[in-house]
């Protein structure tokens, strides 16, 4: 499969989100948060390749395995190491970047950072280099904000600003579109495979082109719209650390719906709304609900409080499963 998802660390413990896409020419490599222990749980390649690192926000918890990240990759130039940050969190990867001793660094080091802040209306990028031992904040300009956030190769990521007291990004991956020739189709028509299939494929075709299939002229155009068949890509939504209030789920069930699936907090059980709503947090069931409203495919939950590990978290899944039936835990808890 092109989209595939794995939470890293388990239940208890710092949770993060490692996404791949394959589009057979190229993997690209996502990771939601930098949580303690991990990066450490992914191959040391994986972690040089990372294409993109997007953070939710800088508690703790979210940010504590990065010393391992930015060894692996603090001297990695070509492509430069891209993070996403909500507002204020340059000022906070700033800190992090000098908070070594970099007395041996020199001219040599190739090592270049670019960090996104996302703001409500606009992205502010600012570029860091080893050679300088981060020393200096290069901005690099400001652009509006649009919905998409990233497009990559076959796979596009939006952001979205959640309310956890702080702002908390959610993020969603999304794969292109796939477009395809139906060949049960081809071979009921009797058309015999051939180059014209290549051309069905690319650029827009002119009313009058045509191709030869099996000795004779058809449209382009008439079989672009008889033989293409266009799939809808997989999906995975990153919802950590936020309030489920009333206009975030209503905001969250519109731009999220039929999402494929949804990585998604669930701090507390229903009994204990009110520490939910005291730490900007979600519940099980209010999240659960969400997901039915959105018509999602599958609920994944998880950054669950250690408070429910002594009795087993088999009531906060029923909780959610009651109301979301596709509901579950990441593989492995
Ligand atoms: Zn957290
Ligand atoms: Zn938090």
């Amino acid at each position: 499969m092109p989209l595939s998802f794995r939470v890293l660390g388990g239940f208890g413990e710092d949770n993060a989100l490692y996404v791949t896409v394959d589009t057979g020419q190229r993997i690209s490599r996502l990771m939601f948060d930098c949580g303690d222990g991990c990066p450490h749980s992914l191959e040391t390649g994986d972690l040089l390749a990372m294409d993109h690192l997007f953070f939710s926000h800088f508690h703790m918890d979210h940010i504590s395995g990065f010393d391992l990240f930015f060894r692996v990759n603090f001297d990695r130039d070509e492509p430069p190491v891209n993070v996403w940050v909500p507002p204020g969190g340059t000022d906070v990867l700033h800190h992090r970047f000098q908070g070594y001793q970099w007395n041996l660094v020199g001219s040599k080091q190739r090592g270049t950072w670019d960090v996104h802040e996302v703001a409500t209306e606009h992205i502010r990028t600012t570029r860091f280099y080893a050679r300088e031992a981060f020393r200096t904040a290069h901005p690099q300009g400001e652009r509006p904000r649009k919905p998409v956030i990233v497009a990559g190769d076959g796979f596009t990521v939006e952001a979205h600003q959640l309310v956890h007291g702080c702002v908390s990004l959610g993020y969603v991956v999304r794969e292109l579109p796939r477009v395809n020739v139906d060949t049960a189709k081809m071979a009921a028509r009797g058309f015999a495979p051939g180059p014209w299939v290549k051309r069905l494929r690319g650029p827009a075709a002119t009313s009058s082109e045509v191709v030869a299939i099996n000795g004779t002229e058809h449209s382009v155009a008439g079989l672009r719209s008889e033989l293409l068949v266009t799939t809808h890509g997989d999906s995975v939504a990153y919802l950590t650390d936020f309030r489920m209030n009333v206009a975030t789920a209503e905001y969250l069930a519109e731009h999220l719906h039929g999402v494929t699936n949804v990585v998604c907090e669930s701090q507390y059980r229903e009994a204990d709304l009110q520490l939910a709503e005291d730490a900007m947090h979600s519940t099980a069931s209010e999240v659960a609900k969400f997901a039915s409203r959105a018509g999602i495919g599958r609920l994944i939950l998880f950054h669950v409080s250690p408070r429910y590990l002594p009795d087993g978290l088999g009531g906060l899944l029923v909780e959610a499963r009651t109301i979301f039936a596709n509901t579950s835990f990441p593989d492995g808890w």
